[in-house]
């Protein structure tokens, strides 16, 4: 049991605000407990002798409770709660509403509400929450129509609504739960804690969640990476609202949105995502009751041909894939099957096939060291009786202890086996593709459990300059830096090629004649975001050219916008691009997970092309590798076609350094390095822009 298991498991609680008054919410709360609860229900409210026939105490303290759950008007909830601090109870419910949901005076409510939880060291559930459940004590503190069963699922929910529907359906359903938090505003007690205690808790074997936001993303990871080690945490993720909404102005501000930082972050976490609430409870109800598979190949067994079919798409579609059988396996079904049938996978054991051959063919399955998982895909026939396959299936699973997934088709006649199959821990769906989804979540756990993090690189990089340089946009206006910032790179030990930034003709040509072969010419302005767009970059300027260049640059950049900011133009070795792949290294920051690092293929279509992948920063260095070979163009880094492959260290380094960086540097606000050119030799950083946010340095 974690550290919040007192909240779980009280033996008094104080109902701060208990009446009988029809439709209350202090009668809902009081009914719910004197329904099951184990312990002792003490009601407080000094407007009334008794409710429901115990006597009421006038306040909090006098309750020697060891949970409190207030309901009483929000003007006062903020005063009981420090009652109850002062008396020495260190958990507390708030279900009154009225705070931060609410606007600045509710703000400004639940401010002085976290003052006084951390004031008295109180776990504090809260405000604005449904309540909270935990089935051994049978304890129901909220003010729900329905009590949870007993399970070993235990759930949050950001919203109160969603835990009511959940548990109609639940007890439908035969689905327990071990304890069920209604987070209402998340003052004190967040996800995190809720996922650290559950962690920690013997009687909760899966652990689920709907959750609108997270609140501290680097925390949540944090904590969900040790919590997954052992148990699975799935979690629907819903709202795509863009919190992070200033106006980017990088490509990768453009790109990374607060939902690929949630899309990074659960998967860095270990946290599975379920899409739907069918895919939440699909995924939890295997992960409660299977083990976890030794491989990802999966048997079908069926006595029907084209639902067969059907789930070999659906493996296609999933990590796992088709087990191929061994010889043994081969020979027994040639044995053992009609000549019509199929002894590969899908094996189909024909229509004809009674109980006794679907057993056969199933132990035969489930005994192949090549099959992780099976799956028992079956039509309703005269001469197959479903009650007898349900209860072979389960015991052949428990035989082989190999995780099984059920698909017996048909409507009602399937039923009683249903739920054979159910006490079982079986899950029976009609659509084989649900079946292949709960051994595919099965999969993933597996990895999950089995990943081994490892703590981000520390280059010895200079500091001091690149704070130098990220300090030169302090009292300006314009807060946004591009190329003259390329120190800021070289200061990380990001390569850049050699170049300088002039401001005249004569200076231009100087560094050009300095440098080996024609050179690149860019207009350096922070008006001008995309210089491609303007035609503000001369790629291959011979030596008697840099003088007009110059000048068509600088014409080019005052017929754009008059009165731009012309810093003047950067002279740039030219980059090997036949040779080479452009790469996009960028980070946008976002308000719950902080630098979100993205990856793609770069150049002036990133927008266009989209071919790019996230992580939250700071990032090891087998993270920033996964990057590399997750983008759709991962083979052309990798020497596709007969070419020469790139320096992908050079660039997996590269990313583990830009994440250094905007780690050390919380006022980086986004920052693209586009090009990052990846070529045999080496990694290049071409071009460069970010925003700077000089209160933060
Ligand atoms: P912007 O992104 O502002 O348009 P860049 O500096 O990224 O400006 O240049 C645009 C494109 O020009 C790059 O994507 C690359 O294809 C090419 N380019 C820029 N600098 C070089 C260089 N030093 N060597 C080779 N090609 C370059
Ligand atoms: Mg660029």
């Amino acid at each position: 049991m974690g550290e919040l298991s007192a909240l779980f498991s009280p033996e008094r609680i104080a109902v701060v605000g208990a009446t009988e008054r029809a439709g209350s919410v202090g009668r809902a709360i009081m009914e719910n407990l004197l329904d099951s609860f184990a312990g002792e229900v003490v009601p407080v409210n000094p407007s009334h002798e008794e409710v429901f026939g115990i006597p009421t105490l006038d306040d909090v303290a006098a309750a020697d409770a060891d949970l409190a759950v207030v309901v009483v008007p929000p003007q006062i909830a903020v005063d009981v709660v420090r009652e109850a601090g002062e008396a020495g109870v260190r958990n507390v419910v708030v279900i009154t509403a009225g705070f931060g949901e609410t606007g600045s005076e509710g703000a400004a409510r639940e401010q002085d509400l976290i003052e006084v939880a951390q004031t008295y060291d109180i776990d504090l559930v809260g405000p604005n929450s449904l309540g909270i459940m935990s089935t051994p004590v049978g304890m129901n503190a909220t003010f729900g129509p329905e009590n949870a069963t007993e399970g070993r699922m235990s759930f949050m929910s950001q919203s109160g609504a969603f835990i009511t529907a959940v548990l109609d359906w639940a007890n439908d359903q035969g689905i327990g739960f071990k304890d069920v938090v209604s987070l209402g505003n998340k003052a004190v007690l967040d996800e995190s804690d809720f996922v650290r205690e559950w962690g920690d808790d013997d009687d909760t074997d899966v652990i689920i969640g709907y959750l609108e936001g997270i609140d501290d993303g680097q925390a949540f990871i944090e904590t969900a990476r040790e919590v997954t080690a052992e148990t699975p945490v799935v979690l629907v993720k819903s709202g795509r609202t863009d919190a992070g909404a200033q106006a980017a102005s990088s490509h990768t501000g453009t790109i990374a949105g607060s939902d690929q930082a949630y899309e990074a972050g659960l998967e860095q976490a270990g946290v599975i995502r379920a899409a739907s609430v069918q895919e939440l409870f699909d995924a939890a109800r295997v992960l409660e009751s299977q083990p976890l598979p030794e491989s990802d190949g999966v048997a079908v067994i069926t006595n029907a041909g084209g639902p067969g079919v059907m789930s070999t798409d659906a493996i296609g579609d999933s990590r796992l894939s088709m087990a191929s059988f061994t010889d043994s396996t081969l020979d027994a079904f040639s044995e053992a099957l009609p000549a019509e049938g199929n002894i590969y996978n899908p094996v189909d054991i024909v229509g004809d096939a009674d109980n006794e051959r679907f057993r056969d063919a199933l132990d035969v399955a489930l005994g192949d060291a090549n099959v992780g998982s099976v799956i028992v895909l079956s039509c309703p026939t005269a001469v197959l009786d479903y009650q007898q396959l349900a209860a072979d299936t389960v015991e052949l699973q428990a035989k082989h202890d190999k995780p099984v997934a059920a698909c017996f088709m048909g409507g009602a006649r399937v039923e009683p086996a249903a739920e054979t199959l159910a006490d079982a821990g079986i899950p029976n769906y009609f659509d084989p593709a649900r079946a292949v989804q709960g051994l595919d979540a099965l999969s993933r756990f597996r990895d999950i459990t089995e990943r081994e993090y490892q703590a981000p690189t520390t280059f010895d990089v200079d500091r001091e300059r690149a704070r130098e340089i990220l300090t030169s946009v302090e009292g300006r206006a314009d807060t946004r830096l591009g190329v003259e910032a390329m120190g800021l790179l070289d200061a990380y030990g990001i390569e850049t090629p050699a170049g300088d930034i002039v401001d005249a003709p004569a200076d231009a040509l100087e560094v050009a004649e300095s440098i080996d072969g024609d050179v690149v010419m860019k207009i350096v302005s922070p008006d001008i975001l995309h210089k491609s767009d303007i035609g503000g970059v001369k790629v291959g300027v011979p030596n008697e050219d840099v003088y007009d260049a110059y000048e068509d640059l600088i014409s080019r950049a005052r017929n754009y916008q008059p009165d731009a900011t012309i810093i003047g133009v950067q002279v740039q070795e030219m980059v090997d691009l036949d040779d080479g792949v452009e790469t996009i290294v960028g980070m946008n920051r976002d308000p719950q997970f902080g630098p979100l690092l993205l990856f793609g293929l770069g150049g002036i279509f990133v927008e266009t092309l989209e071919d790019t992948t996230f992580r939250v920063a700071p990032v090891s260095e087998p993270e920033a590798e996964a990057m590399t070979r997750e983008i759709d163009a991962a083979p052309l880094l990798r020497g596709a076609r007969g070419r020469e492959p790139a320096d992908v260290a050079g660039v997996v380094e590269t990313i583990q350094r830009l994440s250094q960086l905007v780690t050390d540097f919380p006022a980086i606000l986004e920052l693209d390095i586009n090009p990052l050119v990846a070529t045999p030799d080496g990694v290049e950083a071409v071009d460069v822009r970010l925003t700077v946010d000089p209160d933060q340095l």
